[in-house]
């Protein structure tokens, strides 16, 4: 068997026979079983397509379970709403770089995907005449910005992720899916440009599985825990993105991270801005509402990226809380206790077990914490994963596609709105299901893989398993976490960008001297949890080389050398790809897609982003 070496950087040449391989066909495989996957999965199925599900946690674990808030659409329960109001507060939310066909298309079909879910049997709370709850949320207004906030997050208490995941699976149960649990996909099997499966461990029994199949889709989340403090599962590795890195295409926008306003002080776990929907506000050390001073109209329910800057201004002038000044109080204390225990049980149970906080008479000590990529694998608003040519942006890389928070559609630009990715999943995994009816043909017969198809995947593993160096993957994990939260965090200047670029480069450099004590496949965590870290270190390196590359603050990305936005020059995606045997980045962009869906509604031309 050949060696692919080249592609793979320093891994040592492979001898295939040392894995026998497991073989599997299948019309579509989807990679992850969270919102985005089980939404697709279930759409495939039920067009008849043979689908397999892999997911390397059981399904229910997957990071959606710990989505608080809520899922936004423009129901209109509580007040005037339209789903071109959302569109608005969406475009103008992504700070202009989200793809407005894009967002025309999510927001037209979330209400649909919402009553679609109640009726699969998610339970949301209710208003007094039995309709769906909603709530205000960060950015989300009435009248294209003019009027007051729009309630529009539909929500089950503060558990809408974990009632949707549980939901999503009962349904995808209900069809011919085969579920491949506790499977780790290593790499996708490429031929010709065409992605034709996919090359899997076996977690507890240590064997290698490849999945051959029309179609592939990545639906394998963000990639938060490249920072040291993230509100997300420590399984959000991005591993997808990973893959397609490796597979040598680009990823896009990843300079946008967002942070969060509101993780915990010292813990980073969640309190979800539904804690400011329903009336908390935010304090310094003068007990001063400071948002009032930031953005007057909206103020606490401003988009997360002003508030996680304004809260950093606040810290670092001094008017930080506690005894080293260095975090905010939010307070929901003034709110009538049995509202908290009706629409926010699960935070005040955080507040206790994390802050040591009884929410109903003391504020809550936090800190912005990194918590979602708005940046991941280009994709049109059907799910196919897209490459720039010269002539024509956007062509199609046959056979693969991508959803949920690992894809960039691109909907949320350069900031995302709170409530806006679990209607992303549920708009986006439909259509991913719709578009494969489309694209695949049930029981279609496939041509027989190449037989060093798994070359790639298995020499990175067989390399890892045998790696006898002196760092330890935990010890590199942790560089590679404190140098993106020091050098690539809420603000970002020339200077740190560049200490962060050498810092990172080091770390993918250290790559090399990586030890793993563990020489088993069988529930090996020190083996997986160092190729999680090899996954991560490539999206970290591409993520600081966009955000040095960009010089212009737009959405999360903060430039304080170049604090305004640039349309001129930077309303553009940035596309982002690795040669990792030379450990080089490439940069490259493409346009956004400015122009609508539709032409039912006129594109929103760029303006002034303030609240
Ligand atoms: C604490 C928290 C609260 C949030 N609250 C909200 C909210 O209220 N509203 C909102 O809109 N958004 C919220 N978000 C964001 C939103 O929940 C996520 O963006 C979204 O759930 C991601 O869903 P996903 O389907 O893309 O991926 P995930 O739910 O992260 O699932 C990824 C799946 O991929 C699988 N996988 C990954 N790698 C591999 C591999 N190598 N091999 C096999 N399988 C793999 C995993 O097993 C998993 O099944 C929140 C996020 C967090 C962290």
């Amino acid at each position: 068997m050949a060696s692919t070496l080249a592609a793979n950087g320093s891994a040592p040449a492979y001898n295939g026979a040392a894995y026998p391989i497991t073989d599997h066909s299948f019309d579509v495989i989807v990679i992850g079983a969270g919102g985005a996957g089980l939404r697709a999965t279930v759409g495939c199925s039920k067009a008849g397509l043979r689908t397999a599900c892999i997911s390397k946690v059981f399904p229910t674990r997957s990071h959606t379970v710990a989505a608080q808030g809520g899922v936004a659409a423009s129901l209109a329960n509580m007040g005037p709403d339209q789903w071109q109001w959302h569109m608005y507060d969406t475009v103008k939310g992504s700070d202009w770089l989200g793809d407005q066909d894009a967002i025309e298309y999510l927001c037209r079909n979330a209400p649909a995907a919402v009553y679609e879910l109640e009726h699969w049997g998610v339970p949301f709370s209710r208003t007094e005449d039995g309709r769906i709850y909603q709530r205000p949320f960060g950015g989300m207004t009435t009248d294209f910005g003019k009027g007051p906030p729009a309630q529009r997050t539909c929500a089950a208490a503060d558990r809408t992720g974990h009632a949707m995941l549980h939901t999503l699976y009962g349904q995808a149960l209900r069809y011919n899916t085969e579920f491949f649990i506790e499977y780790f996909a290593i790499d996708l099997i490429m031929k010709d440009g065409r992605c034709c499966g996919v090359v899997c461990l076996k977690l507890d029994d240590g064997t290698i599985h490849r999945f051959r199949a029309q179609l592939v889709m990545l639906a394998t989340g963000g990639y938060g825990r490249a920072y040291f403090s993230a509100t997300s599962a420590h399984t959000c590795t991005g591993d997808g993105n990973a893959m397609v890195l490796r597979a040598g295409l680009p990823l896009q926008d990843m300079e946008f991270v967002q942070f969060h306003p509101t993780g915990i002080y010292g813990a980073g776990c969640l309190i979800t801005e539904g804690a400011r929907g329903e009336g908390g506000y935010l304090t310094n050390s003068a007990g001063e509402r400071f948002m009032e001073r930031y953005a007057p109209s909206v103020k606490d329910l401003a988009p997360r990226d002003m508030v996680s800057r304004a809260m950093t201004v606040e810290i670092r002038e001094g008017r930080g809380v506690g005894k080293n000044k260095d975090h905010i109080y939010l307070h929901l204390d003034h709110l009538d206790p049995k509202i908290l225990h009706e629409r926010l049980p699960g935070i005040s149970e955080s507040a206790q077990i994390f802050a040591g906080v009884d929410l109903t008479r003391q504020p809550i000590p936090v800190l912005p914490t990194v918590h979602y990529n708005m940046g991941g694998i280009p994709t049109n608003y059907h799910g196919e994963v897209v490459i720039k040519q010269k002539r024509d942006p956007d062509v199609v890389v046959p056979g693969l596609m991508a959803i949920g928070e690992a894809a960039c559609v691109s909907v949320h630009g350069a900031n995302r709105l709170g409530s806006n990715s679990l209607i992303d999943l549920v708009v986006f995994g439909r259509a991913a299901g719709l578009r494969a009816a489309e694209l695949a043909t049930p029981g279609a017969k496939q041509p027989e893989l190449p037989a060093d198809s798994a070359d790639l995947a298995l020499s990175r593993l067989d390399h890892f398993r045998n790696a006898k160096g002196d760092i330890p993957t935990a010890e590199l994990r942790l560089r590679m976490q404190k140098v993106m939260q020091s050098d690539c965090a809420v603000y970002r200047t020339g200077a740190t960008l560049a200490e962060g670029s050498k810092r990172i480069l080091d770390v993918w450099a250290a790559k090399e001297h990586i030890g793993v004590t563990d020489r088993s496949l069988i529930w090996n965590s020190d083996l997986v949890e160092t190729l999680e870290f090899d996954n991560l270190i490539v999206q970290a390196v591409v993520t600081m080389a966009g955000a040095a590359n960009r010089t212009e603050s737009r959405g999360a990305h903060a430039r304080e050398d170049y604090p305004a936005r640039d349309d001129a020059n930077w309303m553009k995606h940035t596309l982002a790809s690795i040669d990792p045997a030379a450990r080089k980045v490439t940069i490259d962009y493409r346009p956004v897609h400015s122009q609508t869906m539709t032409n039912e509604i006129q594109s929103i031309p760029p303006k002034p982003r303030v609240y």
